[in-house]
């Protein structure tokens, strides 16, 4: 594929991210949704309640059109053109004005610029290919946990699972490293997770962190996953403090943990040996 210079595929890469960013729009919406109303279903079924009662599915993630979530009207191929869609119409629905939330545009940008840093970085390779599909996952993941406060594992098993089997070719680290990650990154936020419950009796955090850190670890190995522990904490301690300074938020609420391991682990994966190098050269520690 070498007849495109990277210039083009990393402009191909963010026109594709947009179009994802759209798309995962829709399944930080939905799949919470559709999770919460299956789970109430096994209840009802647990409870042997009766099965009239049942609630209609909420629309699926695939095959239903969007609409405006305020005045239902379904929307033309040209408002959902991503970021662009949102822009044109200065946030607002065509139909009834009611404002679009930030989440739509904010989401289709991030997958835009992401896509194409990660095919800058690979250039057009099989690991950009692996690297796009660990960068929408996450974004998935994050926002979800943003919104939710909850991890999926529909979206953090795949992660794992993807992450393990790219180790057998291998494409960024070695099964062993992978399988040793994946196994640290669990038991080290575990650990935390217990440690902190008996001491303070509170949780800090929840089990899809663990899962979330175990699938950096099967990408990355063991030896990211210190690097992305701190790197997540120290943004989250900027993001959270910056918060509570400004008063928006009030410091026994807790904050998802799960965006700012996205974040680290995401920045790791593709300036990893960078953030490395500089800071060697900052500290002297060469
Ligand atoms: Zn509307």
């Amino acid at each position: 594929m070498p007849e495109l210079p990277l210039w083009a595929w990393t402009t191909v890469a963010a026109v594709l991210g947009l179009l994802v960013g759209s798309f995962l729009n829709v399944v930080i919406l939905r799949l919470p949704l559709r999770m919460e109303a299956m789970w109430r279903e096994q209840a009802r079924e647990a409870l042997e309640l009766p099965a009239e009662e049942a609630e209609p599915l909420p629309p699926g993630i695939v095959r239903e059109p969007s609409h405006c979530p305020h005045c239902k009207h379904r929307l033309s191929v040209f408002d959902n053109i991503p970021l662009f869609g949102w822009l044109l119409l200065r946030g607002r629905c065509r139909y009834c004005k009611a404002p679009i939330s930030i989440q739509y545009p904010l989401v289709e940008l991030l997958g835009g610029v992401l896509s194409a840093i990660v095919v800058w970085k690979f250039g057009p390779t099989w690991p950009a290919l692996a690297g796009l599909a660990f960068t929408w996952l996450l974004i998935a993941l994050a926002g979800i946990d943003f919104r939710t406060q909850y991890l999926p594992d529909e979206l953090n098993y795949p992660l794992l699972w993807i992450g393990l089997l790219l180790s057998l070719q291998p494409m960024f680290v070695s099964p062993t490293s992978a399988i040793i990650g994946a196994a640290i990154g669990y038991l080290s936020l575990w650990s935390v997770y217990w440690l902190f419950k008996l001491a303070t009796g509170k949780e800090g955090m929840g089990y899809g962190d663990f899962k979330m850190l175990a699938a950096m670890g099967a990408w990355m190995g063991a030896g990211a996953l210190l690097p992305i522990v701190l790197l997540s904490s120290l943004v989250g301690t900027l993001i959270g403090g910056t918060l509570i300074v400004l008063r928006r938020h009030k410091a026994e609420v807790p904050i998802p943990f799960g965006p700012f391991i996205a974040m680290a682990g995401w920045l790791w994966f593709v300036a990893g040996d960078w953030l490395l190098l500089t800071y060697q050269q900052l500290t002297g520690l060469r």
